[in-house]
């Protein structure tokens, strides 16, 4: 009697497992910019491979680049790996390396800084993994396709003017399986001038969500630019690691939602139009700017 029961409970866990995988996206904060992104069997890292918080910062737990390394769940069976830029608050070549020696067969999609760091690390030996290296100008994309992955790639300045000129920054969308798409803007500038020829491009196909730099919530250009993307969802991303355990009250001060206790998640809806949640907050914050 018990072990019939127990047969008829795992039989029914096996039947729903692959369903409530498939049944929908989740996003999951690293630190940072970190960011892992699943959809059923569909998953990719954005800015993850790291080691270097510049003292502000988070980098990601032990438990995060042992499960990337290793290929524990949930961190297992990545497809493609994004880099927005070279800074070491996003990237390090040895981290990097040590991944992609694990895991030769995964993509990077990265600009073309990134991939000369990590060849310069690797000296003499194969840098492994299929590169991407994106050398791209202003005006320009590049888009790809890789299993259930559809890919635009855009170059947008890092923010800082002048003093970031040198660095490449790459805006990555990000489309899994044909039902999500989700948007990571690295460390770019709220800069209108910058967005505006993009938005045609962006309206090909709805974002679900869009990852983007907190920074944007406290500008006034920052906010029209979210505005103008119109995600589904905008979680801010690259929150000092003094907010951990404070989410709320950052929340509030931004008037926005925030990425800020490492290993929180957020579901990613369907494309079919904004989260009721993030309508609200768009109209709330629009006030008073
Ligand atoms: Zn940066
Ligand atoms: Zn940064």
């Amino acid at each position: 009697m018990t072990w019939m029961r127990v047969w008829i409970g795992l039989i029914g866990l096996l039947l729903a497992l692959p369903a409530a995988a498939h049944s929908h996206a989740r996003a999951t904060y690293l630190g940072n910019e970190g960011v892992l992104v699943t959809r059923g069997e569909v998953k990719v890292v954005f800015d993850a491979f790291y080691a270097d918080g510049l003292g502000t910062y988070l980098v990601p737990s032990r438990q995060v680049v042992e499960g990337l390394l290793e290929g524990r769940a949930p961190y297992d069976g990545v497809d493609a790996v994004f880099v927005s830029h070279v800074h070491a608050d996003h990237f390090a070549p040895a981290s990097m390396l040590k991944f992609l020696r694990t895991k030769p067969e995964v993509s990077l999609y990265a600009p073309a800084q990134v991939v000369d760091a990590l060849r310069e690390h690797a000296g003499d030996a194969e840098v492994p993994g299929n590169l991407h290296p994106l050398d791209l100008k202003p005006g320009e994309e590049r888009r790809f396709q890789q299993g259930g992955l559809e890919i635009l790639a855009v170059p947008v300045p890092h923010a800082g003017g002048k003093r970031m000129e040198h660095i490449q920054n790459v805006l990555f969308r990000v489309t899994l399986d044909d039902q999500t798409t989700v948007m990571h803007l690295g460390d770019a500038g709220a800069d209108e001038k910058v967005f505006k020829p993009l938005y045609e491009t962006f309206d090909d196909r709805p974002t679900d969500a869009a990852f983007v730099p907190y920074w944007f919530f406290g500008q006034k250009a920052g906010r029209a630019i979210v505005q103008r993307i119109g995600a589904g969802q905008t979680v801010g991303i690259h929150v000092p690691r003094e907010a951990v355990g404070q989410g709320e009250a950052w929340r509030e001060r931004y008037e926005a939602d925030l990425f800020v206790d490492p290993g929180e998640g957020r579901d990613l809806g369907p494309r079919s139009g904004p989260a009721e949640g993030s309508e609200a907050r768009r109209e709330a914050s629009s006030g008073g700017e």
